[in-house]
């Protein structure tokens, strides 16, 4: 079989049907691509135009998603983020990380970016104890219809009582996995616990199938879009109550005893443990570091003033996010009215510690 070789074009077929085979050429991007296709005895050949229409189609699809794969990371900042869009905050980092806040993304872009590269996206959520008959419902109903809306998304659900997982429908490309975890006897336990958990889930399950993935307290709902704006390697939330305070009021843990201690006048951001993301290997990474320290603490009898968020700002210290929401990604309603606020995407339920924890 000869084969003329079209000199610029970027694709060109030649269908070859032989007694035995159809053969197809395709050039694309200066790349001659060869696949032979064996006509089995049962098979037909999608010789209709419709048919190799279909086929032609579905295999171009599969070709530009393999060589997605196989591309470095183009998205460059610029091409999708306006830092100057909000000039009355701060929307960059002193090590130039992006600080996300509504205006500032080019959703086509992102969209655009990610949809060839068809990414899954994790969200994990714990629901022990009362919060499971308090919380978790609406938590999983407005995350369906607001978080990474036409990707592919994941819930993995950590429940103490399998027989109360709420059964709600989920809309297209979701789905959940749900698991049974232990109930620590102490609610800081159970919030500090969620480290070790969510690190075995990584090792077990996540880390094979998400790219991107978020950890989050179910004590919230999601208002409005949550989307690929906020995805990143390493990416962490302003805290609501915090974000314009100065650096001595931050709660860190100030007492050197502890692993998570920071010394006063030092760290960058109060950042807010109910969300917390990036790619399983960046949370995994995270989750670790926070486990150890939580347990060293343990074994030196003493106990962060904020738990898990203690250490996760002691992480972030040492390890920059990449990326860092505005508040506007989890904002309480409580602090009132504020001008920054443009677009809430997730904001915090009222606080009722009395009606849901307690220390059996
Ligand atoms: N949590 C839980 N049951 C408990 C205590 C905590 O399921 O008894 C989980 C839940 O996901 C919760 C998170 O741990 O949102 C953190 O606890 P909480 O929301 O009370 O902490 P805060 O937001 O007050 O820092
Ligand atoms: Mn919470």
């Amino acid at each position: 079989m000869e084969i003329k070789m079209h000199p610029r074009g970027m694709a060109f077929l030649i269908f070859c049907l032989g007694s035995g085979f159809v053969s197809v050429v395709y050039l694309n991007r200066g790349d001659w691509t060869f696949l032979w296709m064996y006509r089995e005895k049962s098979q037909e050949i999608p010789i209709s135009k419709n048919q190799t229409e279909h086929w032609l189609t579905n295999w171009f699809n599969c070709r530009s998603q393999d060589t997605a794969d196989k591309e470095p990371n183009t998205l460059q900042l610029d091409d999708w983020f306006h830092a100057s869009a909000r000039p009355e905050v701060s929307t960059l980092t002193d090590w130039s990380a992006p600080i996300v806040w509504d205006s500032t993304f080019k959703r086509s872009v992102l969209e655009d970016y990610y949809s060839k590269r068809k990414v899954t996206v994790g969200l994990t959520v714990f629901a022990i104890g009362k919060y499971l008959d308090k919380y978790l419902k609406t938590f999983l109903i407005s995350a369906d219809n607001f978080f990474m809306v036409g990707h592919k998304v994941i819930f993995y659900v950590m429940v103490d009582d399998l027989s109360k997982m709420p059964l709600i429908e989920l809309g297209p490309l979701r789905t959940f996995k749900v698991f049974q975890v232990n109930k620590e006897s102490r609610w800081q336990d159970i919030s500090m616990m969620r480290m070790k958990t969510i690190g075995d889930l990584i090792e077990s399950h996540i880390k094979y199938e998400v790219d991107f993935m978020f950890c989050m307290d179910v004590d919230q709902v999601f208002q409005s879009d949550y989307g690929l704006e906020t995805l990143d390697e390493s990416v962490a939330q302003l805290q609501a109550w915090f974000y314009k305070a100065d650096k001595e009021k931050f709660t860190y843990e100030r007492d050197p005893q502890s692993t998570a201690y920071i010394p006063s006048m030092q760290g960058d951001y109060y950042y807010h443990a109910a969300v917390f993301g990036g790619t399983p290997l960046r949370v995994f990474n995270l989750t670790r570091e926070c486990y150890e320290g939580i347990i060293k603490d343990k074994e030196r009898n003493t106990e962060a003033i904020w738990h898990d968020e203690s250490h996760l700002n002691k992480y972030y210290f040492i390890n920059k996010p990449t990326k860092l929401l505005s508040p506007e990604y989890c904002w309480d309603y409580k602090i009132g009215k504020n001008s920054d606020i443009k677009n809430v995407k997730l904001s915090w339920m009222p606080k009722e510690y009395g009606e849901v924890r307690s220390n059996s």
